[in-house]
Parts: structure tokens; C-alpha cells; sequence
């Protein structure tokens, strides 16, 4: 982490509100300026057959300035207003 860090959409420096739900997930994609794709597995129960069923997808998430994150890690997003059209997760930061 750095100290100055000048990111508006910064949760923790800048003046970005986060609501709603927070998660966790894999990065899987840190090649955008600011932004990463980070990829969710979850289980769908399908009553049909009474087993659970694996499901994956993606989403964009706004990096602020003072983190990096490397293609892998679990970080933890939070919900935020739509920053761009496909923006409206912010990381919040590595899980452990
Ligand atoms: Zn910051």
C-alpha cells in the first residue's frame, strides 16, 4: 500500500460510498488500468436431479490507486454505484 494515493474512487481516500453486498473472489485479470476481473464459483442447487451444480462468472471491479493485486489472489469486493458500464464492484482489498 502507498500513501498518497489520489483515487477519487478510492473506498478508504477518496469520496466513493459502498452499500449493499460485499464477496469474495479470485482475480483473474489485472491487465486494465485500474480495473480487474475477478471470476466467482458458486453452487446452484438443481432440484431436478438433487445436487448441487458448479457455476461461475465474472465481474469488473475498480482497483484503486493504493492496492495491487496479482492474477490469483482472493480479494473482497464491495457493491458501489456504476462507476463505468460494466464497473459497479470496488475492491476493498486482499483476504488473507
Ligand atoms: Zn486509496
Amino acid at each position: 500500500m502507498t500513501e498518497n494515493c489520489s483515487d477519487p474512487r478510492c473506498p478508504i481516500h477518496g469520496n466513493l460510498s459502498t452499500y449493499g453486498l460485499e464477496l469474495t473472489g479470485k482475480v483473474v485479470s489485472n491487465k486494465a488500468k485500474r480495473t480487474v476481473v475477478v471470476e466467482r464459483e458458486y453452487l446452484i442447487y438443481v432440484p431436478k436431479y438433487e445436487r448441487y451444480t458448479k457455476n461461475r462468472s465474472k465481474l469488473h471491479a475498480h482497483l484503486p490507486e493504493c492496492m495491487s493485486v496479482d492474477v490469483g489472489d482472493i480479494v473482497r469486493l464491495k457493491q458501489c454505484r456504476r462507476l463505468s458500464k460494466t464497473k459497479h464492484w470496488v475492491v476493498l482489498g486482499k483476504e488473507e
